[in-house]
C-alpha cells in the first residue's frame, strides 16, 4: 500500500477531521485512480470500524428531522458517545445545493467536536441511490464515531438501500392521518423498526397521541422482521426534547434484544454479503454500458426492438453475446 494512503488512514483513525472529509471525497469521487485509493483507503481503515450502532431516520421535508437529529445527537453526546450524520439526499447534485445535510439546519450538533455532519451526493449512482453511503459509514467509524444516523427523505428510492446497511430503521411522522397524509412512500412503513411522532407538543398533543395509536393498529397486522422485535410507536416533540431520551432507552432494548442468538451480528454479516452482491450487480451493469461495442451496438439494437423485429431477450442476448466476445 503506497504510503499516501496508509497516512491518510493513521490521521483519520487519529480523529483529524480534515483526513476524514478528505477521505470521504475520496470515496465519493467517480474518477478510477481516486476509486482505487479509496478502496485502499477503506481496506486499511476495515479494522477500525463497525464498533458503532447505526440508525437509519427517515421521514418527508418538514416531519423535523433536522430538529430531531440536533436534540437526539446533543442527548447522545452527553451521554459521552460521538454521532456522525450522514444525510442521503436524492435531489442533491455534487455541487448543487441539497434540502438535507445542510450544516444551519443542525446548528449547535455541527459545532459540537463530537458531532460530524456531512451530506451524501447520490447523483450519478445507479438508481439514484448513495453507492457510497455504506463506505462513508466505515470512515466515519474509524474515525471513531460510534453513532452513525443516515437522514432520508422517504420519498425516494433510497430507503430499502439505506434500510440494508443499518441496525435500525426509525420512521418520523406527523401528528396526521393516513399514509397519504404523512407523503410517505409505501413500503416505508413496513421497513421501521421504531416509528416516531413527532411534534407531540402544544396543540398537536392530542393528534399526534391519535397517530401513535392508528400506528400501532397499523403495525400490529405486520409480520415483524425479527423474531426477536416488534415494531414500536413512540411520541415526541424535537422542539422541546420530550421523548428523546426514552428514544434512547428503545434503541439499546432493541439492540439487547437483537444480540440473542447473534441475531444482530447475523444482521450484519447478511448486509455484507448483499452489498458484495450489489456491487457485483452495478459493476458488471456499468461495465456492460461502457463497453465500446456494446454502446456502439444499443441504438440499432433498440431501433430494432422498437420496430418489432427483435424481440426484447433476443436483443439482450445480442448485447451480452457483444459483451462476452470483451472486444
Ligand atoms: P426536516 O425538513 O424534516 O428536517 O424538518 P425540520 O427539522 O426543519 O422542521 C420543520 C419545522 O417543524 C420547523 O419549523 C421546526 O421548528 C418544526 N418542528 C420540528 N420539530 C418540532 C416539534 O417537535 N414540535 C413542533 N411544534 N415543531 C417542530
Amino acid at each position: 500500500m503506497s504510503s499516501k494512503e496508509n497516512n491518510l488512514a493513521k490521521l483519520v483513525i487519529n480523529g483529524d477531521r480534515r483526513a476524514l472529509a478528505q477521505a470521504i471525497t475520496l470515496i465519493e469521487s467517480t474518477r478510477d485512480n481516486h476509486r482505487a485509493q479509496a478502496e485502499k483507503l477503506l481496506e486499511k481503515m476495515l479494522p477500525m470500524t463497525g464498533n458503532s450502532i447505526r440508525l437509519a431516520i427517515t421521514g418527508v421535508p418538514g416531519v423535523g428531522k433536522s430538529t430531531f437529529i440536533e436534540a437526539f445527537g446533543l442527548h447522545l453526546i452527553s451521554e459521552g458517545h460521538r454521532v456522525a450524520v450522514l444525510a442521503v439526499d436524492p435531489t442533491s447534485q455534487i455541487s448543487g445545493g441539497s434540502i438535507l445535510g445542510d450544516k444551519t439546519r443542525m446548528d449547535k450538533l455541527s459545532q459540537s467536536k463530537d458531532a460530524y455532519i456531512r451530506p451524501t451526493p447520490t447523483a450519478g449512482t445507479q438508481g439514484g441511490v448513495a453507492r457510497r453511503t455504506r463506505e462513508v459509514m466505515l470512515a466515519c467509524e474509524a474515525a471513531g464515531f460510534d453513532i452513525i444516523l443516515v437522514e432520508t427523505v422517504g420519498v425516494g428510492q433510497s430507503e430499502t438501500t439505506v434500510a440494508d446497511m443499518v441496525d435500525m430503521f426509525l420512521l418520523l411522522l406527523l401528528p396526521g392521518s393516513g399514509d397519504e397524509l404523512q407523503g410517505i412512500k409505501r413500503g416505508i412503513v413496513e421497513l421501521a423498526d421504531l416509528v416516531i411522532v413527532n411534534k407531540a407538543d402544544r396543540d398537536m398533543l392530542a393528534a399526534a397521541e391519535r397517530v401513535a395509536v392508528e400506528y400501532k393498529n397499523a403495525l400490529s397486522l405486520l409480520r415483524p422482521a425479527s423474531k426477536y422485535w416488534n415494531p414500536l410507536v413512540v411520541t415526541c416533540s424535537a422542539l422541546e426534547g420530550t421523548g428523546i431520551a426514552d428514544i434512547w432507552t428503545i434503541i439499546g432494548n432493541y439492540r439487547a434484544a437483537l444480540s440473542k442468538e447473534g441475531s444482530f451480528e447475523k444482521k450484519r454479516l447478511k448486509q455484507v454479503i448483499s452489498w458484495m452482491w450489489r456491487e457485483v450487480d452495478d459493476s458488471l451493469l456499468t461495465g456492460f454500458r461502457l463497453h465500446p461495442s456494446v454502446k456502439e451496438n444499443i441504438p440499432e439494437v433498440e431501433k430494432q426492438v422498437e420496430a418489432g423485429v427483435l424481440t426484447p431477450s433476443v436483443a439482450a442476448k445480442t448485447l451480452l453475446n457483444i459483451f462476452k466476445k470483451g472486444k
